[in-house]
């Protein structure tokens, strides 16, 4: 697998204005800083003991963004240094990540997950509970966290056309919480969605955060 390769022709197909975060869960510490010395600084990590393991150990600049479940209880070990939770599913969540940046003195970038997906197991909030966090201001208590947009995960399956509706869904979703009076676009801009297999059709549907593991990687390493 040569990492550098698969950053750029990956990089290059990106249109401007869509990000590209590394998820390197699973792979050890030497294959992310290969990507790093390939120039790649924002890096994907799901789980908390994993991610505590490898931001000592790679440099300062790297932007750690955190995308997985995550328990209210574990929030206070990455607090101190991450980037963004692009994994917000519950108010109970929020309410610790802004409790914990607070006592780090940091302000802490959040997306809100929605779950757009057909199946049952992802997490998030419905479409429904996302739009009323927004209307009815429910966010604005949180002064430590700051709320950048949304984050979804399509249904995992070959229909390309189920694909691009349920991210077409999580778009409309997006601009119209944009709309709203309480909310400020020029903090709330991020849609993240977009992974391996179907990033694509993604930035089709207007994504600004694309989350790319096996595609960079290779497959992961369970060790
Ligand atoms: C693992 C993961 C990814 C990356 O998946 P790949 O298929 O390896 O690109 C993206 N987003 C989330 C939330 C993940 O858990």
């Amino acid at each position: 697998m040569d990492i550098r390769e698969n950053l750029l022709k990956i990089k290059s197909a990106l249109p401007d204005g869509v990000q590209l975060i590394a998820v390197s869960k699973f792979h050890p510490a030497e294959t992310v800083k290969e990507a790093y010395d390939a120039g790649q600084r924002v890096f994907g990590e799901s789980r908390v003991q994993e991610l505590t393991a490898k931001q000592p150990v790679l440099p300062g600049d790297v932007e750690w963004h955190f995308i997985g479940t995550l328990q209210t209880n574990k929030v206070r070990h990455i607090a101190p240094f991450v980037a963004m939770i692009q994994s917000v599913d519950s108010l109970k969540l929020m309410r610790e990540i802004d409790f914990q940046a607070g006592k780090c003195g940091r302000t802490i970038r959040t997306l809100i997950e929605v779950h757009i997906a057909g199946e049952d197991s992802k997490h998030g909030f419905s479409t429904g509970e996302c739009r009323s966090l927004f209307a009815e201001d429910v966010l604005r208590q949180f002064a430590h966290t700051q709320v950048c947009g949304l984050m979804g995960m399509a249904t995992f399956t070959d229909d390309t056309e189920q694909v691009r509706r349920e991210f077409g869904a999580l778009r409309t979703l997006f601009e119209e919480i944009r709309c709203m009076p309480a909310v400020d676009r020029s903090v709330f801009r991020e849609l993240s969605m977009g992974m391996s297999d179907d990033y694509p059709a993604a930035i089709s549907k207007g994504s600004t955060m694309v989350r790319i593991g096996t595609g960079i990687f290779g497959a992961r390493q369970y060790f």
